[in-house]
């Protein structure tokens, strides 16, 4: 459970909790703060401000996904703003534990709040780029790249933009996680349709 009262979440994020959290009007942000916990070694310690997210998928070492709770509720939000609009699939590969070098200048702003230890963003209203870790097998790092577009003639400029802007091997995905289907190399997943419109007509 999760309150979003701070002033230094992004507005979208208030949009998100707005949106998406249960609140109970008694409960304090202060009061669920101190009933968050977490064990470590086996005691129980309570959250700090710090909490971060530690995946091990299979036999692959721990890796720090998210640098703060609030950086976790951020991408997500941002990601639920613009999952409906066609986009774009990409794999990216680096050499373990760095973080793809991107040629900002060919991309709309980047997102800090959003962005972490294994996700970047750069978002305005029309394009949003994420590139999130999605695997770290001893020998390299792979990254999922996707272009999300508002129109599908935009979602058509994600290929020379995706090539030029990212400094590594990077290939067209063969399977969007979002949608749970194959893609032809090259093409670009149409906008789905939500029974809730407002994510495709609201800002990323
Ligand atoms: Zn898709």
């Amino acid at each position: 459970m999760y309150v979003g009262d701070d002033a230094s979440r992004s507005p979208r994020l208030h949009r998100f909790l707005a949106e998406h959290a249960r609140r109970l009007p008694y409960m304090t942000e202060a009061r669920i703060r101190s009933a968050a916990a977490m064990t470590v070694d086996g005691r129980d310690e309570p959250a700090s401000e710090e909490l971060i997210t530690a995946m091990g998928p299979g036999r692959w070492p721990y890796r720090i996904i998210d640098r703060s709770v609030d950086q976790r509720l951020e991408k997500h939000a941002l990601l639920v703003a613009v999952r409906f609009w066609p986009h774009r699939t990409f794999t990216c590969f680096t050499p373990p534990e760095v973080l793809p070098v991107v040629d900002e200048e060919r991309l709309p702003p980047p997102v800090p709040e959003a962005t972490g230890p294994a996700d970047l963003w750069w978002a305005d209203d029309a394009t949003a780029i994420e590139v999130t870790l999605n695997g770290w097998p001893p020998e390299q790092d792979r990254w999922t790249v996707r272009y999300f577009a508002r129109t599908p003639r935009q979602a058509a400029d994600a290929n020379p933009t995706v090539y030029a802007a990212i400094g590594h091997e990077t290939v067209p995905a063969d399977w969007c996680a979002l949608c749970s289907h194959d893609i032809a190399p090259g093409t670009t997943c149409p906008p789905v349709r939500d029974t809730n419109d407002r994510h495709r007509r609201g800002r990323p």
